[in-house]
């Protein structure tokens, strides 16, 4: 039994004061049952919400990590250093980041790479724009960016990752992806799994991502490869993210 995950990212939003009032209305919050809450502020929050968070069962994440460990990349930060900052997980390939300042595969793939020697969990991102959809393409392109981001991975290394179905026309915009489109794609990234490795199959949670909402999340969770969310604009709302965090714990 694969353990729910609720991730919040919170993207570019918040100031210290609104970014520690809400890390402790979740920090504060009664158990929500099995399910493992996580946010992942920005990069100049995380030492302050890491404090808030001390102690309490909320853990934290980055948005964003640099290819490469060290060394002359203005800009940029490492693995290594979100973990010193207490993170534990990190996203890699959020569509934002494919689109607006673009990413490859390749890219990821370097990205999940450091993630993984740095001791943090990736939760790598894939999903179909609104014309791949469209011209029914959503099953090829996810599976090209499986495996564009983790064909050079261990098994070992497959198994620690969590990936995140995120369809581009569904993120920000209201318009979910409805339980049995969402199923369909999770079904297919776990056969893609089941193709490498039948213990990473078993192991690695899928979250589904784009307008998860407190009052879609219960359907969305009831499907069998379903296995939480990956959450923007309701995670900025400690009431919304709680309620879909229950709705996955239920
Ligand atoms: C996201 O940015 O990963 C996301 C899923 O956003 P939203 O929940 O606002 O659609």
């Amino acid at each position: 039994m694969r353990t729910p995950l609720i991730a919040g990212n919170w993207k570019l939003n918040g100031s210290r004061v609104a970014a520690r009032a809400l890390a402790s209305e979740l920090a504060d919050a009664n158990p929500v049952g099995e399910v493992e809450l996580l946010v992942c502020p920005s990069f100049t929050l995380l030492s302050a919400v890491h404090d808030v968070l001390d102690g309490s069962p909320v853990v934290l994440g980055a948005q964003n990590l640099a290819s490469e460990p060290k060394g002359a990349f203005t800009g940029e930060v490492s693995g290594d250093m979100l973990v010193e900052c207490g993170c534990r997980y990190v996203i890699v390939g959020h569509s934002e980041r494919r689109t607006l300042f673009g990413e490859s595969d390749a890219d990821v793939a370097r990205k999940v790479a450091q993630a993984l020697a740095s001791g943090l969990t990736p939760i790598v991102c894939v999903g179909e724009s609104l014309a791949e959809r469209d011209s029914g393409r959503a099953p090829d392109v996810v599976r090209g960016q499986l495996d564009g981001a983790l064909s050079g991975l261990s098994d070992a290394q497959l198994a620690a990752c969590v990936l995140a179905y995120e369809p581009v026309w569904a993120i920000g915009t209201g318009r979910s992806a409805t339980p049995d489109q969402a199923q369909s794609v999770h079904a297919d990234m776990r056969a893609w799994l089941s193709a490498r490795s039948a213990s990473a199959a078993h192991a690695v949670r899928a979250l589904y991502g784009g307008s998860v909402k407190p009052d879609n999340a219960g359907a969305l969770f009831s499907q069998p490869d379903i296995d939480g969310a990956l959450v923007g604009g309701a995670s900025l709302v400690g009431q919304d993210f709680l309620a879909i965090a229950r709705a996955a714990a239920a």
